[in-house]
């Protein structure tokens, strides 16, 4: 059924508890925790509980749970007090965007200048 948990996929482990994570942050909905492999002072991956592929699966399918994990991501950015000089939300979406875990998630990423575009 859509949305229910993949047994081969890291961040259902993770929802699970089953793959231990640095979590900052859990709702209903979402969980948040930091990411392995930072690639700024602050980066913290916001995933919904429910498993879809990507950013765009997940909004036509619960397009409420598609706003919490913005939504988490504004508060979240607030608390680790990255909002004053500016922080990006990042949703890779496949192989050729970077994309390596192929459940939805929001990058969270501040505590440094970011440049515009990305690579
Ligand atoms: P993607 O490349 O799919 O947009 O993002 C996947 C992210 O998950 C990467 O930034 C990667 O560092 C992170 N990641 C991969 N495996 C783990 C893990 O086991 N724990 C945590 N906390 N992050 C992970
Ligand atoms: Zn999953």
């Amino acid at each position: 059924m859509a949305g229910e948990p993949q047994a081969d996929c890291l961040f259902c482990k993770i929802v699970a508890g089953t793959v231990p994570a640095t979590v900052v942050r859990e709702t209903g909905t979402t969980v948040a925790f930091r990411d392995i492999n930072p690639q700024a002072p602050t980066h913290i991956l916001i995933i919904p509980k429910v498993h879809y592929p990507d950013a765009a699966s997940l909004t036509a399918a619960e397009p409420g749970i598609a706003a919490d994990l913005l939504r988490e991501a504004g508060e979240i950015a607030a608390e680790e007090k990255i909002d004053g000089h500016g922080y990006r939300v990042v949703f890779n979406t496949g192989a050729g965007a970077g994309q390596t875990v192929f459940h939805a998630h929001a990058h969270l990423l501040g505590g440094r200048g970011l440049e515009w575009p990305p690579g």
